[in-house]
């Protein structure tokens, strides 16, 4: 039994606490105390033991920290790499399959530079969602214990993956030469190989390998998996309760491929035949889902996990964020992985999340700010699998929560909480994190990881990846122009309905008016 004197206490006093279901404009003062991990109680002039440590919260709002319900933390070291490259293309550059195994040094760097961006941007919980090739322990024990180290909580998966071959492949010109299309196919591997080594991972070092850390199943996507795979993904999921996150839909190409299929062949079927559309499943992408899979996403209280900034970097369309409000799908939200966003920002998540349906709709509608802080939050912990411990400043939840510094100028004057800090903060008020009750950054700085060291460790081992992103750029030369008027055939493909705003109504060079 735990001794209760042993037990860190935080009473943050004097702070606006954000409570998603109070005043979300300006939200009503508070104290918070913390016991060890936990939210204990919330109230006025909450008196303070010795021992307890006292954090001045006065002039301050206190934010549950964000939870980013999509990443990829394998190509840190790929950030700023890569532009005007559409989907299938930056697939070839990014995919870890082609880059050989890395070094557990750069593993671990990149791990941490990962969650130290986040952890600044106030994401106290990150879904990594990590291709480990090859399958090797050592990297998923050293991915673990760096974000142990960085203090933030993590939900950690195992890429699955069986087939090998690109989306694109169904698009592929039938002339092209075997050698290219060899390339395309890749090398398949077998869905026994990836659910043993997953299961094995897990019974090695359990279901919560630490008081912040927890599993998801990550099936690449329904397409890249076999029916045997997916099964295996699902029995996972039931045995150990699970959630289970999966690409869907995240191009047009994946929706006219469904099109050309003999039968319907919906990937949303898919997944529903191997037992996975479930309320556990979170619909990765889902930019170019119809009007029927969206009704079964939420007949099967499944979520979707809406991912902006790639979507639009990678031209992959903008998500039906209206429709699947209107269906009453829940919402998350992901930063996805560096060298397709950037950056691990969570306000631009939220940004993008408000704004993007005034491009298909001027009517004022729902997807306002308190709905995009609740998608980054509270609807990015369901997704996770964290339903009932992160996401509110709650009694009972785990102390993972930010303080936000408003004398910075996105909230300056104070008008409103939860729409400055969806539409006017960057990150840069971002003075403290806690995640389970250990502050984890202090005066807007890290204090689990040396910043500085970082970096130059990080520079350190850049010039090697850097060389070997040129080689593989090299060797990708000659796919470049074959995937890119496959992509343009896929384009064309007619599917009843656009994720492209006015696309076949205007074209380059015509005159509406007229
Ligand atoms: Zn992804």
């Amino acid at each position: 039994m735990i001794n209760p004197t042993t037990i860190s206490r935080i009473l943050i006093r004097g702070g606006r606490v954000y409570d998603h279901d109070g005043d979300v404009h300006q939200p009503a003062q508070a104290d918070i105390l913390i016991a060890g991990e936990t939210i204990e109680r919330l109230g006025q002039n909450l008196p303070a033991d010795d021992g307890t440590e006292i954090i001045d919260a006065a002039g301050k709002l206190v934010v549950p920290g964000f939870v980013n319900a999509h990443y990829h933390s394998h190509d840190v070291m790929a950030k700023g790499l890569f532009e005007e490259m559409p989907f299938d293309i930056w697939a070839l550059h990014s995919n870890p399959s082609n880059y050989g195994p890395r070094s557990l040094e750069e593993v671990r760097l990149r791990t941490l530079a990962g969650a130290a961006e986040s952890l600044r941007n106030g994401i106290t919980t990150i879904q990594d969602f990590l291709t480990v090739l090859p399958q090797d322990e050592a990297v998923v024990d050293t991915v673990l214990s760096a974000y142990e180290e960085a203090g933030v909580r993590v939900v950690f998966a195992i890429a699955a993956r069986d087939r090998a071959a690109l989306d694109i492949a169904p698009f592929m010109a039938a002339d092209l030469p075997e050698a290219i299309r060899k390339r395309i196919a890749g090398s398949d591997r077998k869905a026994k190989d990836e659910l043993d080594f997953i299961a094995a991972q897990m019974k090695r070092l359990g279901l919560r390998p630490t008081a912040r850390q927890t599993w998801a199943l990550a099936p690449s996507a329904p397409q890249r998996c076999s029916q045997e795979l997916l099964e295996g993904i699902a029995a996972l999921s039931r045995t150990h309760h699970l959630p289970v996150l999966t690409h869907v839909y995240e191009t047009r190409i994946l929706a006219a491929a469904a099109r050309r299929q003999p039968s319907s062949s919906s990937l949303l079927d898919t997944l529903a035949c191997a037992g996975l559309l479930t309320e556990k499943l979170g619909i990765v992408h889902g930019v170019w889902l119809t009007a029927r899979e969206i009704a079964q996403i939420a007949e099967a209280g499944s979520c979707v996990v809406h991912n902006p900034v790639s979507n639009l970097k990678l031209k992959s369309g903008i998500a039906p964020i209206l429709d699947l409000h209107r269906a009453r799908v829940d919402i998350a939200l992901g930063c996805d992985n560096y060298s397709c966003a950037e950056t691990q920002n969570i306000f631009i998540a939220m940004r993008l999340l408000c704004l993007l349906p005034a491009v298909t709709d001027p009517e004022p509608g729902p997807v306002d700010a308190a709905y995009a802080v609740r998608a980054a939050t509270l609807a990015g912990a369901r997704a996770v699998g964290l339903s009932r411990a992160t996401g509110a400043i709650r009694p009972g939840m785990k102390a993972d929560l930010i303080i936000l510094d408003l004398n910075e100028p996105a909230f300056v004057p104070f008008n409103s909480a939860a729409r400055q800090i969806v539409f006017s903060e960057s990150g840069r008020a971002v003075e403290t994190v806690l995640v389970g009750g250990r502050a984890v950054v202090r005066g807007a700085k890290l204090v689990t990881v040396d910043e500085a060291s970082l970096a130059a460790a990080v520079e350190n081992i850049a010039p090697a990846f850097r060389r070997d992103a040129q080689a593989l750029a090299t060797r990708n030369v000659d796919l470049a122009a074959p995937l890119l008027s496959a992509s343009r055939e896929a384009w064309k493909v007619p599917l009843g309905f656009e994720r492209y705003v006015g696309r076949g109504r205007v074209r380059r060079g015509e005159d509406p008016s007229r």
